[in-house]
């Protein structure tokens, strides 16, 4: 029987496992050098839009968004279900100018979407009141999915589906055999696998360069807040606030409590470089202006936002690559492994389509999407060493969100 080690026990190593376990693939292990969730998935927004800005993007997307309405079956008994509010994308005219050049792509691919006016949207959601020069790109099949009902409830799934989660279990290497890779190193010994998957997240750039592979991603802070109970739920889709400065929507503690999540970037900040690979993001923590920022920004455009104030705050990291796709498959240089990683602020959105990438490719079989373009070995090695030479802020970082 086949054996396969997934490495990293987020969203995207919990999916990758997940479907390996449905395809009855083989022996499944995953490894997660703490605790379940310990990293991005479990302090991500959760929003969830199939609108993106390149074509295995939108396909990619497309799958994740009806594989999550399957998770929503999957895993109700688990306490989970994707919450499929929509996704309103909001542009200023200027910014508009670029998103509307995408529309034959989203009509030729026969992805549906809505453009509305500032009028129509206050009809639609009363506890929106944008400007009214803006415009709306509703994607109705969006929405988001709760990072602490999910990541829990794909984790206990792979367990029943008899998928081996170790936590406490760090790989510090890759065992290479013959040239190909033959399984990981840990600090329990060698456990041996046919296909090893890596799914680190922020700590990828450092771990492959550590088995002599140089990959072009960086790391950046990044912060999300939940506010105080509301009197009643808030009117409001998931929305790509981008003319506000962040994003917004709807979140639950419960059945019947109702709170507002929102987030955004700090632009001037300056990547976080991941280079420890006993890294926690624990240690994160992000200026108390963006609380105040957040508020401030939002509230015209919910104005419910005003009577309540921020309760928690989430810190993580997000990782773009160099050209700001996201890096997906194989590496002829590493026959063996197979990595995902760099999927900007949408790495929960992406989940269920590159676990399911990522298993298909350990598994031997053909992509469900052309992801020539997410391939690792895209990059010329000058471009990646001059990238990663540089230092770069927030700001002059891709803003791609969700
Ligand atoms: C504040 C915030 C808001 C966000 N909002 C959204 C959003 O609204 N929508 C969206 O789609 N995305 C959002 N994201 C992005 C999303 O969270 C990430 O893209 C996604 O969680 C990445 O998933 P992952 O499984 O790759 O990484 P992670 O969840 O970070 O998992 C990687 C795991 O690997 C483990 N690990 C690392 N090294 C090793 C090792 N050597 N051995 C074993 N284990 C190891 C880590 O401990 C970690 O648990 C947000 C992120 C942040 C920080």
């Amino acid at each position: 029987m086949p054996k396969f080690v997934v490495i990293g026990g987020g969203a995207i190593g919990l999916n990758a496992a997940y479907q390996l376990a449905r395809m009855q693939a083989g022996k499944v292990t995953l490894l997660e050098k703490g605790q379940v969730g310990d990293g991005s998935s479990s302090r991500a927004g959760g929003i969830i839009t199939g609108l993106l800005w390149s074509e295995t993007g939108v396909l990619a997307r497309m799958i994740s968004l009806r594989l999550y309405q399957e998770l929503s079956e999957d895993l109700e008994q688990y306490g989970y279900r994707f919450q499929n509010v929509g996704c309103l994308n909001l542009f200023d005219p200027a910014s508009w100018a670029e998103r509307e050049e995408l529309l034959p792509l989203y009509d030729r691919l026969e992805f549906g979407y809505e453009i509305l006016d500032a009028v129509q949207i206050r009809r639609r959601w009363p506890d929106l009141t944008p400007e009214a020069d803006l415009i709306g790109l509703h994607d109705a099949l969006g929405g988001y999915s709760e990072p602490h009902e999910y990541v829990p409830a794909l984790a206990r799934r792979c367990r029943d589906l008899g998928v081996e989660i170790r936590e406490n279990a760090r790989v510090s290497g890759l065992q290479i055999e013959n040239g190909r890779v033959a399984g990981v190193q840990t600090a329990m010994g060698v456990l041996e696998a046919d296909v090893v998957v890596c799914t680190v997240h922020a700590w990828t750039a450092a771990f492959m360069e550590r088995c002599g592979v140089r990959l072009p991603i960086k790391s950046f802070v990044h912060q999300r807040y939940v506010s105080s109970k509301l009197q009643e739920r808030a009117a409001i889709p998931a929305i790509n606030a981008n003319p506000y400065g962040g994003y917004i929507r709807p979140a639950r503690l419960g059945t019947t409590d109702f709170r507002i999540l929102a987030g955004g970037e700090t632009e001037d900040r300056e990547e976080e470089r991941v280079d420890d690979p006993a890294f926690h993001m624990l240690v994160l923590s992000a200026p108390r202006r963006v609380r105040s920022l957040l508020s401030e920004n939002l509230t015209p455009l919910v104005p419910k936002l005003a009577a309540t104030r921020w309760e928690t705050e989430q810190v993580g990291l997000i990782s773009f690559s160099l050209d700001s796709e996201p890096v997906l498959g194989t590496l002829p240089q590493l026959p063996g492994l197979v990595v995902g990683a760099a999927f900007h602020s949408g790495g929960l959105a992406y989940s269920p389509v590159a676990g399911l990438l990522l298993a298909e490719l350990a598994a031997g079989e053909t992509p469900s999407v052309d992801i020539s373009s997410f391939s690792p070995d895209r990059f010329t090695k000058e471009d990646t060493d001059a990238y990663l030479a540089t230092t770069v802020v927030q700001a002059d970082a891709f803003r791609r969100r969700h």
